[in-house]
């Protein structure tokens, strides 16, 4: 039987962590970056900082290869001096009020960083929540589009990975608890009626 903060899905699963992403020690953290990939506030620089410069060298490295990436792209790079081996710069979409595909942008950053870290044979992936920061993502609502974004991609999975959400305050982790809540209600055996 899984936690409450946990969600199993054939040998993988998802579990909710309330802390500071550049501490976990996982194949993979990714970073809710911005397009320029020169690093900015937020998570983005909370890794910049904790990773050192190595990172910084590899984002203008591929910058100057391919040039900045769009929002729903995702990128990989070194890791510096982080616990993790890897950081997959992910970019999401800024919030405009809902009506310009903001959510089907949002799962598509999720989704582009799932498929980086299976292309790298990574096991475990940390995620952060991303747009909820500077790009003013209401929580509440990029909550169940990540959670489920994720779920749906580790159900097409047969080789387990470890997806954790490590989220940085309270408010932030109530809402992805709430979302997760309802997943787990959504997909519960249906009772049979006498
Ligand atoms: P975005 O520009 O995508 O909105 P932000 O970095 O501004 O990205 O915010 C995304 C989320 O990351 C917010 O919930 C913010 O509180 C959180 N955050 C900030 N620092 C950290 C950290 N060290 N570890 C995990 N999450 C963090």
């Amino acid at each position: 039987m899984d936690q409450e903060n946990e969600l199993t899905i054939r040998a993988s699963f998802i579990k909710l962590i309330q802390g500071d992403i550049t501490t976990q020690e996982v194949d993979a953290i990714v970073n809710a970056a911005n397009g320029s990939l020169m690093g900015g506030g937020g998570v983005d620089g909370a890794i910049h900082k904790a990773g050192g410069p190595a990172i910084l060298e590899d984002c203008k490295a591929l910058v100057e290869m391919q040039g900045p990436i769009s929002a729903g792209m995702a990128v990989i790079t070194s890791a510096g001096n982080l616990p993790a081996r890897h950081v997959i710069h992910a970019v999401g979409p800024i919030w405009m009020g809902g009506t310009l595909g903001e959510a089907e942008m949002l799962r598509l950053t999720y989704e582009e960083s799932l498929k980086l870290a299976v292309e790298n044979e990574l096991s475990s992936i940390a995620f952060p929540s991303i747009s909820t920061g500077a790009y003013r993502y209401p929580v509440e609502k990029a909550a169940p589009v990540a959670l489920e974004t994720v779920a749906e991609f580790l159900k097409e999975q047969k080789k387990g990975i470890k997806i954790s959400f490590v989220l940085f305050n309270e408010e932030t982790y109530n809402a992805y608890q709430a979302a997760l809540n309802k997943i787990k209600a959504s997909i519960l055996p249906k009772k049979k009626h006498s």
